[in-house]
């Protein structure tokens, strides 16, 4: 079957002619090695059939980003038969930049011109036989929002199957044409394939294609090409000279296609918005707001606090615990049925272990689908877009860029969405340091934790101390940025290119399949790693070492025994000594699991003998207060809150973490990262709370 590539920058509407071509039937898997999305579809018509490869969104073929080197070598080892290239018509000039990089590839390639329904709408034209002639492959007005063009350009696409194509670049007539032929030369000599695109990266010194020619920088075939790049421009690298080569062509012969109807100067009505949208005081407090908005409007219980009006989220979240309540039920009736009764092996398993767990994490889907929507409508709309670039001022001083941004900010609602949310991140540098991050931003699982303190002993200050909460994570973020950077990811700052796409209307059809894409990973999870580690947990819980079962999170179980064991590592925080202090130990231990179970744990153990959920039990809420107040001093349960906060997340972030960092070695750095910081936070909270107490007795 003729096989059909899709390649384009990001956002330029690859998925959305994907999804026309294909039917929106696609089968997700991954690129070998990295953890890219590999989307794969059939094409059918009565011309024939293809299949369809949406290759990720770049920006050029460099080997800086998996992203870029998954893309490249699909196209040179895979070898599609066609590649069409998505161009945003609207952005001719940063996408032709990677269709000049295309066009140096031994592959039939046809340019899909993008978004021309926009270019019409502000009656500006683009004169495809002019590029079609200029960029010597096939040029096609098209519309993937629309599907105009779309049939015409597949009816040449199935007619010329079959036909090859060499290489070409735009280097050869201009100042690097004698370091193109010598680096022609020496790939030839190494018989590599695609002779002119990997000649043309071989003068950027391209890593990938000096290991595939068996040389460094240092040799002198290489030497050579560099001192030929140098005499034809004496300022730059080779890499900046190629870029520079290829904006001037763009510019100078590609771009004069474009008959823009608005003279220069003048605003189209999205630069009108973004005058407002992006203003230099104007912009962050718009934003704000819009968050404070989108926030509400998930976490909220009533709307703008009218009383019986709920918000999305409150109303989700209702429907479905009204729904758990029929499950559970049902599993209760089920186990009565086969005979299992309370306290028994099974029912403790399926019940306690399996459905409380479980259930406590598939809890959190409503709020977690409800924020996502808002976020991809904001995201759809090209706002977001806006938004990094807004942050981009404060972030860079972390040496992140603004789009990291926006995964740190879903990171208050859920780590695990947030943290397969770096996907969206440009470079290496900017995706690990965020995922670091990610789970000092306070999530939606820990706030319980905050709640029963805070009814247990900062009534008065409740809020001020939840808040309080909130910016110990954000400052301790800021604090291990700053100090990551200045030595893990030393000198490791990426270029950033800042997009701002015309604003679009959201459509709901793709900003449901945006939502449902996010909502299988969730469900997937908790249908796997969360559900064995839920066991897992059960076990260490309910049994002893010698495999008697016991009394539930009692000291003879497993985690009771392990949670005395590792008690030292916890003394000097301040929350560990004493008769109890185990149990605030073993709680940490089952907050791994989800942080919710750290609520649920201490009901269990600090109120022997009142079964049933601490949070939802009113009677055993009133206990766990109680007894919570008593054991607990204010500066030791907030140091017990800052390490539940700091320290490693739960499982479901963990193994988001784990394949998201594609790296054992940093896999296990962040781990121990944030089991540091977690320590050393609490016990400066410790020492400076007690010091404080000993002087002012506030608390
Ligand atoms: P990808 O990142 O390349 O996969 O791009 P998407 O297919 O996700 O499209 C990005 C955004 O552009 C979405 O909001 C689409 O609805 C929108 N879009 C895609 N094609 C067109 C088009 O031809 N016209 C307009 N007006 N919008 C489009
Ligand atoms: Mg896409």
């Amino acid at each position: 079957m003729m096989r059909i590539a899709l390649a384009g920058n990001p956002n330029s509407g690859k998925t959305s002619l994907f999804n026309i071509l294909t039917g929106s039937r696609a089968h997700v898997g991954n690129w070998p090695g990295v953890t890219v999305d590999r989307r794969e579809g059939t094409y059918k018509s009565k011309l024939g059939e293809a299949s369809i490869v949406d290759l990720p969104g770049i920006y050029s073929l460099s080997p800086y980003s998996p992203e870029e080197v998954v893309a490249r070598n699909y196209i040179i080892d895979d070898k599609p038969d066609v590649v069409i290239n998505i161009v945003d018509a609207t952005n001719l000039e940063r996408n032709l930049y990677l269709t000049t990089q295309l066009l140096e590839l031994d592959a039939p390639v046809v340019v899909a011109l993008n978004m021309t329904d926009l270019l019409k709408k502000e009656g500006s034209s683009i004169d495809v036989k002019l590029l079609e002639q200029r960029l010597g492959v096939p040029v096609f007005s098209i519309s993937a929002l629309y599907g105009t063009g779309i049939p015409e350009m597949m009816e040449n696409i199935m007619q010329n199957a079959g036909q090859k194509r060499r290489g070409d670049t735009i280097l050869k007539d201009g100042p690097l044409a004698t370091a193109f032929d010598a680096a022609l030369k020496i790939v030839k000599s190494k018989n590599l394939s695609n002779p002119v695109f990997h000649a043309v990266k071989l003068l950027e010194n391209d890593s990938l294609v000096l290991q595939a020619v068996g040389m460094t920088e240092e040799s002198p075939e290489i030497k050579e090409v560099n001192a030929l790049v140098a005499a034809a421009n004496p300022l730059m690298d080779g890499d900046a000279v190629v870029a520079d080569e290829r904006y001037k062509t763009i510019s100078e012969k590609f771009v004069p296609a474009l008959k823009r109807a608005k003279k220069e100067g003048e605003l189209t009505t999205s630069d009108r918005v973004d005058k407002v949208l992006t203003h230099r005081f104007l912009g962050l407090p718009i934003f704000f707001l819009l968050m404070w908005f989108v926030f509400h409007l998930t976490f909220g219980e009533f709307l703008f606090g009218i009383e019986p009006v709920p918000t999305p989220g409150s109303l989700l979240t209702m429907g479905v615990e009204w729904l758990f309540g029929y499950v559970n039920d049902g599993a209760v009736w089920l186990m009565e049925a086969i005979g299992a009764a309370e306290g028994s092996l099974t029912y403790g398993l399926i019940i306690d272990g399996i459905f409380a767990g479980v259930g406590a994490v598939l809890g959190f889907l409503p709020l977690i689908a409800i924020l996502f929507f808002f976020l991809s409508l904001l995201e759809e709309s090209g706002y977001m877009a806006r938004a990094a670039f807004i942050m981009d001022r404060l972030l860079r001083k972390l040496g992140l860029s603004g789009k990291a941004f926006v995964p740190m900010l879903m990171g208050f609602g859920c780590s695990v969405p947030a943290i397969m949310g770096v996907r969206t991140l440009e470079n290496d540098k900017d995706r690990k340091l965020t995922m670091m991050l990610i789970p000092w931003m306070s999530c939606g699982a820990k706030f319980p934790i905050y709640a029963v303190f805070a009814a247990a002993m900062f009534d008065k200050n409740a809020d001020l101390m939840t808040f309080g909460l909130y910016l110990i994570g954000i400052v301790t973020a800021i604090i291990a940025g700053l100090i990551l950077n200045k030595t893990v990811f030393k000198g490791d700052s990426g270029t950033f290119i800042m997009e701002l796409p015309a604003y679009h209307r959201p459509r709901f059809k793709s900003l449901m399949l945006h939502l449902w894409d996010k909502v299988k990973h969730y469900l997937v999870r908790a249908g796997t790693v969360i559900l064995a580690s839920t066991i897992v947990i059960w076990f260490l819980a309910n049994f002893s070492f010698s495999l008697r079962m016991v009394e539930a999170n009692s000291a003879e179980s497993i985690l009771g025994v392990l949670g005395n064991a590792i008690r030292f590592f916890f003394v000097p925080l301040g929350f560990a000594s004493g008769q109890d202090g185990w149990k605030a130990v073993v709680a940490i231990l089952t907050g791994l699991v989800a942080k919710e179970m750290v609520v649920s744990t201490m009901g269990v153990l600090y109120n022997p003998g009142i079964s049933g959920d601490a949070l939802e039990d009113e009677g055993a809420q009133a206990a766990l207060i109680a007894s919570i107040s008593a054991s607990f001093t204010p500066v030791s349960a907030l140091s017990f809150m800052a390490f539940n906060l700091l320290s490693v997340p739960c499982m479901a972030a963990v193994g988001a973490l784990r394949s998201e960092m594609r790296s054992k070695r940093w896999f296990w750095f962040t781990m121990g990262m944030w089991i540091v910081f977690a320590w050393v936070v609490s016990f400066v909270i410790n020492i400076i709370g007690n010091g404080l107490n000993a002087v002012f007795h506030w608390f």
